[in-house]
C-alpha cells in the first residue's frame, strides 16, 4: 500500500476508466485528489495482460467517441494527452456469420442493402425498423446532452418537454424488450438474430440500446497496444495534473457523519477524510458493503437487492501460431451466431451460446511475437452457472472449478473451428478468465460486465446518491456501461463536485 496523506479534497474509490476520468478531471482543476484501486493495475475491466510475448486485453474490443468531437478524444483533449495514445480506426464494426450470412457491419445503409438482398421478403420491415433506430439515437442525443444532473430547474422542464412532445420513437419503445420489437418486425429468424447480437444483452434488455448502436456510428476504433494503453493514458491524466494513484489500496468502508460522507476507512483500519468521495465501485457494493444499510432507507435497499446484474462474461485468450491474415481475417471481430434463435444464442447452452472472436494482433502486430497471432473467445455465461463454477462452500476454488474451466474452454475452442479451422492444433498459450475471476478482477457483483441489467422501462442511477458528498462514475450509472459512456459519467461526476466545491 503506498504512503497515503489522511486528507484529501476527493478520494475516487477504483481506477476504473470511469474513476480515473473523475480523478483526472478533478486533478486538472487544482483540487487534492487520490484514487484508491484494489487491484494491482488501473483500468478495471479495461486492461491488457503479458504472456510469453502476446497480448491479451480483458475488456474492450471497439471505442466509439474517440473521434474529435466524441467523448473520448474531448476528454483527453481537455486533459492534453491526445498525443500520448493512437486510436486505430477499424474496418468494420463487427461481422456477424451465421446459417446463409456473413455481414460486416460498416454502415446502417450498407447493412440495409446487404440483409434486404439476402431477404427480400423483409425489405420493407427492414427499411422500417432501421429508421426507427436512426430517428431513435437522434432523440437519445438530444435527451442525454447535458446529463440531467448538471441541469437546473428550467433545463429539467425543458428535458420533460423534449421527452414527451419531441421523443416519439424513445416512448414507443423504451418500455420494450429488444426480443418484443424485433418479434414485431421481422419473420424472418435469423434477422432478430442478427441484429440482437449486434449488443451482447439479450433479448430480455430494453429495445432502445439496440436500436440507440445501430442508429448510431457503428464503427468504432481500437487503442494501439490494447486496453491497457487506454488505462494508462487516464492514469497518465490524473498523475500528471498532481492526483495520486495507490494501488493494491481497497476501500472497507465509506466513512459517513452526519448523513454525509467525510471520507474512507481501508482493509489496514487506516483512514482518509475528503470532502467528497466519487466511488467507481460496483453499484450494489457501494451502498451495501462501503456505505452500510443503516444510513440508507429501506426503500433504496430494496431496490438495490431487487435490480438485476447484467450477465458475466467467460473469456478464452489464446497465443496461436497462425497466419490469421493469409486466412482471411483482417482484425474485424466476428459474432457466430450458431442458432437461428435469438432466445437459445442467450441460453447457457455451449453449442448455440453468443460468441465473439476477436483476434487483435491483426490490429496491431505488437501484441504477438513474429509468426503468431492472438486469438480471444467471449461469450457471455452467468456467475451460478453449473452450481457456481464448481466452487467449494468454503468459496475456495478446487480442482472441479478448474477442469469445469477448462472443459468450457475446450468446447468453445472446438466450435470455433467452424470458423478458424485447425485452432485447437496451434495454440501455443491459453487464458482462462471466468465469471468468479471477472468478479476477483474488479469486485463487480457476481463479476457482471455491464452493471445493472438494463430492463424495458428500467431505472437509471444518477451521480449524485442519497447520500450528501458521496457519488458514482462508472458503469453502474448514467448513461452506462462501455468505455464511451463510462468516460462521460466520470465527466459528470466531476463536475457536480466542481460546482458544489465552488458553491
Ligand atoms: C468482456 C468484456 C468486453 C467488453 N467490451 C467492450 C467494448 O468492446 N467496448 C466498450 O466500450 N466497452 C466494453 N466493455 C465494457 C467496459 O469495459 C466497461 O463498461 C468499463 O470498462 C467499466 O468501467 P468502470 O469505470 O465502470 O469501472 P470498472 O472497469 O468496473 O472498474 C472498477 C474499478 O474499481 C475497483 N474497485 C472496486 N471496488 C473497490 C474497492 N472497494 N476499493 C478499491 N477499488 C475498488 C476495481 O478493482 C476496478 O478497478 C466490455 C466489458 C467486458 C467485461
Amino acid at each position: 500500500m503506498a504512503n497515503l496523506k489522511d486528507k484529501y479534497d476527493v478520494v475516487v474509490i477504483g481506477a476504473g476508466i470511469g474513476g480515473l476520468t473523475s480523478g483526472a478531471l478533478l486533478a486538472k482543476e487544482g483540487l487534492d485528489v487520490l484514487v484508491a484501486e484494489q487491484g494491482s493495475k488501473p483500468g478495471g475491466y479495461c486492461v491488457s495482460s503479458q504472456r510469453d510475448g502476446f497480448t491479451f486485453d480483458t475488456a474492450v474490443d471497439a471505442v466509439m467517441g474517440c473521434e474529435k468531437g466524441g467523448p473520448i478524444y474531448d476528454t483527453l483533449e481537455e486533459l492534453a494527452l491526445t498525443n500520448d495514445i493512437d486510436f486505430i480506426k477499424l474496418a468494420a464494426g463487427t461481422r456477424i456469420i451465421g446459417t446463409g450470412y456473413d455481414i460486416s457491419v460498416t454502415s446502417i445503409e450498407a447493412l440495409a442493402n446487404e440483409l434486404k438482398k439476402l431477404f427480400p421478403a423483409e425489405s420493407t420491415s427492414i427499411d422500417a425498423f432501421l429508421g426507427d433506430c436512426k430517428a431513435l439515437a437522434r432523440e437519445m442525443e438530444r435527451l442525454m446532452e447535458p446529463a440531467p444532473d448538471l441541469l437546473g430547474l428550467t433545463g429539467k422542464l425543458g428535458l420533460i418537454v423534449r421527452f414527451l412532445f419531441g421523443s416519439p420513437k424513445m416512448r414507443k419503445y423504451g418500455g420494450k424488450s429488444a426480443g418484443e420489437v424485433l418479434n414485431t418486425f421481422f419473420k424472418e429468424p435469423r434477422l432478430r438474430a442478427i441484429f440482437g447480437t449486434i449488443l451482447p444483452f439479450g433479448p430480455a434488455a430494453m429495445a432502445p440500446l439496440i436500436m440507440n448502436i445501430l442508429g448510431g456510428e457503428l464503427v468504432g476504433y481500437y487503442p494501439r497496444g490494447g486496453a491497457g494503453a487506454l488505462a494508462n493514458v487516464f492514469t497518465k491524466g490524473l498523475t500528471k495534473h498532481g492526483g495520486e494513484l495507490a494501488l493494491k489500496t481497497r476501500v472497507a468502508r465509506i466513512l459517513i457523519k452526519n448523513g454525509q460522507a467525510i471520507g474512507v476507512e481501508l482493509v489496514d483500519g487506516s483512514r482518509i477524510k475528503s470532502r467528497y468521495v466519487v466511488s467507481n465501485a460496483d453499484g450494489r457494493q457501494t451502498f451495501l458493503n462501503l456505505v452500510g444499510e443503516q444510513h440508507l432507507s429501506s426503500k433504496f435497499v430494496r431496490e438495490l437487492r431487487e435490480t438485476s446484474l447484467s450477465r458475466s462474461s467467460f473469456l478464452v485468450s489464446l497465443g496461436v501460431d497462425l497466419d490469421l491474415k493469409a486466412m482471411g481475417f483482417d482484425g474485424t471481430s466476428i459474432v457466430y451466431n450458431r442458432s437461428d434463435d435469438l432466445n437459445e444464442i442467450f441460453s447457457t447452452d455451449l453449442t448455440k451460446c453468443y460468441m465473439t472472436i476477436r483476434m487483435h494482433s491483426l490490429r496491431d502486430s505488437s501484441q504477438a511475437p513474429e509468426g503468431m497471432a492472438t486469438v480471444q473467445l467471449h461469450t457471455m455465461l452467468p456467475y451460478d452457472y453449473m452450481g457456481n463454477w464448481g466452487r467449494e462452500k468454503d468459496g475456495t476454488l478446487g480442482r472441479e472449478s478448474t477442469e469445469m474451466e477448462e472443459a468450457v474452454a475446450g468446447k468453445l475452442i472446438a466450435l470455433a473451428e467452424g470458423i478458424i479451422p485447425g485452432l485447437s492444433e496451434h495454440i501455443v498459450v491459453k487464458d482462462i478468465i471466468s465469471p468468479l475471476a471477472f468478479e476477483r478482477y474488479t469486485l463487480n457483483s457476481e463479476g457482471a460486465t455491464m452493471g445493472w441489467f438494463p430492463a424495458p422501462g428500467g431505472k437509471m442511477r444518477s451521480q449524485k446518491t442519497p447520500v450528501k458528498n458521496l457519488y458514482q462514475a462508472g458503469a453502474w450509472t448514467f448513461p452506462g456501461p462501455s468505455i464511451y459512456m463510462v468516460v462521460p459519467s466520470g465527466r459528470n461526476a466531476a463536475q457536480i463536485v466542481l460546482n458544489e466545491a465552488r458553491s
